[in-house]
């Protein structure tokens, strides 16, 4: 089976397995674990910020960055097909109280415009007010796209402007880094709180960290214990978290390639399901046309390839740790092929 669901589906490899053999540990919610506190601090560092907070998955960092800079009541802007307002289950606004209005965009490119235009920062006693703007970088359901810089600093300086918060979903933004070359930092520091995944194209186990301000992520920590959230001997999850960082950041430019082999194969079968010039990074979003997604997704499968049907007519392909640049392209055969079917 190729797998190509997801890129959280990767297995801890022994290097990694041996970093979390050896971690040293202590109790997390006493902020005792010095594993912990190191990947906090390196991971705050390498993003431009103050201070960390390890956080069990990507969705519980985003909605404390999200909360830190949002009341209840007030709203947050996003895209329409943001992870925040689509892959987690309206946690923002049911544990929250935190409301959404969103903007429609191609492939997930910030659209600058709309967002100026619906931006509220004081509403008053009838609307509701606008509290923060968050982003996503790479936009996953967008197809794993960069967002390009000068729309990050032009959102940043209309958010400041506005005296409006700025949260980047970041849970792929080392791929951005990688395949930009723009540094972590860049990236970081134009926002007021950021999340990244290391469970995703990094290949750990479990965690995402939050950076933002130290006082920020001194709240965020009483937030975090108050939804049940505190852990303690997490440091074997951030040895693993710690390894990631040494080894596989580089070595995401192979997942870029692979999704590129899969992405050309594809459109050499079927032409209009993808442009394949569009892919920068490690997700493939595919249109199936006259084809319904799931039926594609189950046939990929009779063949021992496995997409995801996000959509009536959306497949998506994500490559990782665990598929090699020529299972991509095999991969990308059996789909266009089925693709390429009139039937
Ligand atoms: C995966 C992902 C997250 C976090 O997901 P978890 O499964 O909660 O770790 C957040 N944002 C984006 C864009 C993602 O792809």
């Amino acid at each position: 089976m190729i797998d190509l669901r997801s890129d959280t589906l990767t297995k801890p490899t022994p290097g990694m397995r041996a970093a979390m053999a050896d971690a040293e540990v202590g109790d997390d919610v006493y902020a005792e674990d010095p594993s912990v506190l190191a990947l906090e601090e390196r991971v705050a560092d390498l993003l431009g910020h103050e201070a960390g907070l390890f956080c069990v998955s990507g969705s519980l960092a985003n909605l404390l960055g999200v909360r830190l800079l949002v009341e209840p009541g007030q709203e947050v802007l996003c895209d329409a097909r943001a992870h925040i307002a689509r892959a987690e289950l309206g946690a923002h606004g049911a544990v929250s109280g935190v409301t959404m209005r969103t903007w429609t965009s191609a492939r997930g490119v910030a659209d600058v415009a709309a967002i100026e235009e619906l931006l509220e920062p004081a509403a008053g006693p009838y609307l509701v007010s606008t509290a923060a703007v968050a982003l996503e970088n790479t936009h996953n359901f967008g197809g794993g796209t960069i967002q390009p810089h000068d729309h990050l600093r032009a959102v940043h300086d209309l958010c400041r402007g506005a005296g409006v918060g700025l949260h980047l979903d970041g849970a792929r933004l080392w791929n951005a880094h990688v395949a930009t070359g723009v540094g972590l930092v860049d990236y970081g520091r134009l926002f007021d709180t950021v999340s990244v995944c290391f469970s995703k194209g990094l290949g750990a186990p479990v965690g995402s960290m939050l950076v933002a301000s130290r006082e920020r992520i001194t709240t965020a920590r009483v937030l975090r214990k108050r939804l049940g959230a505190g852990w303690r001997q997490a440091g074997v999850l951030a040895a693993a978290a710690a390894y990631a960082i040494d080894h596989h950041i580089d070595r995401l430019a192979d997942d870029h390639a692979a999704a590129r082999a899969f992405a050309y194969a594809v459109a050499d079968r079927a032409p209009s399901a993808i442009d394949p010039a569009t892919v920068e990074t490690n997700i493939v979003v595919l249109d199936t046309g006259d084809h319904p997604a799931a039926d594609i997704a189950a046939r990929a499968r009779d063949a021992d390839v496995a997409v995801s049907a996000l959509g009536a007519r959306m497949i998506r392909a994500v490559t990782h740790l665990d598929v090699t640049v020529e299972e991509a392209r095999a991969a990308g055969i059996v789909v266009g092929t089925l693709l390429s079917r009139t039937t």
